[in-house]
């Protein structure tokens, strides 16, 4: 997606030759009009894949997640992170390690808002090595709810999670995929294939 590649190199901080910092206008600062178009796209790229619920984690997927709800017209659900849970009555719960904490956390959701028959869209911010994607569709799956999905806002096409997904079958969306990147230079690929 031009305009989100475009923003990435006026406004990306590349901190490390793993970690992009984009705080202006996804990780902290939001930038509404883009994620209106982020969502946008998501919701054209999956609109016959007859979603029903979007499902996304805490705190940086939820607002593409909500712009692309918005555009298909469906709830967005947001997987809780805590450190521990012992109150687990009612949730269905996957264990995380997070990329940029470097520590693994439970993830939770409700039964009360995903369950068999709902078909999935997963959104989240960055792909890395896809620990988040992984708890979010084992979320999916206790819940006998079907993914028709993950839509990735930037993925990292040098580490390993789009691979690991992809060869599992699962579609893969991604607006910007990046190829390389060091302080003061990214490079994205083409089209990803799918
Ligand atoms: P993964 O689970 O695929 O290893 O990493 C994805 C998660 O880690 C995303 O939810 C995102 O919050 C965080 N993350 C991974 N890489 C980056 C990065 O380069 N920059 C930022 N800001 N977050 C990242």
């Amino acid at each position: 997606m031009k305009q989100l590649e475009e923003k990435i190199l006026a406004d990306g901080r590349v901190l490390s030759e793993a970690v992009l910092k984009v705080d202006s206008f996804l990780n902290h600062q939001i930038d509404p009009a883009l994620m209106k178009a982020i969502g946008e796209e998501f919701a054209s790229r999956f609109k016959a894949a007859g979603i029903t619920k979007i499902l996304t984690i805490e705190s940086s997927g939820i607002a593409p997640a909500v712009m692309a709800g918005l555009s298909l017209g469906v709830p967005v659900v947001f997987a809780r992170k805590r450190k521990s849970l012992t109150l687990t009555d009612g949730l269905y719960t996957a264990p995380v390690h997070s990329f940029t904490k470097n520590e693994t956390n439970d993830i939770s959701v409700s039964h009360d808002f995903l369950g068999e028959g709902d078909v999935v869209m997963i959104i989240d911010d960055f792909l890395a090595n896809g620990q988040a994607a992984l708890g979010l569709l084992d979320i999916v799956e206790q819940a006998g709810a079907e993914c028709a999905g993950i839509g990735i806002v930037i993925e990292k096409g040098f580490q390993p999670g789009g691979k690991l997904l992809r060869d599992k079958g699962i579609r893969v969306e991604t607006l910007a995929n990046i190829k390389s990147m060091e302080p003061g230079h990214v490079e994205f690929y083409g089209e990803v294939p799918n």
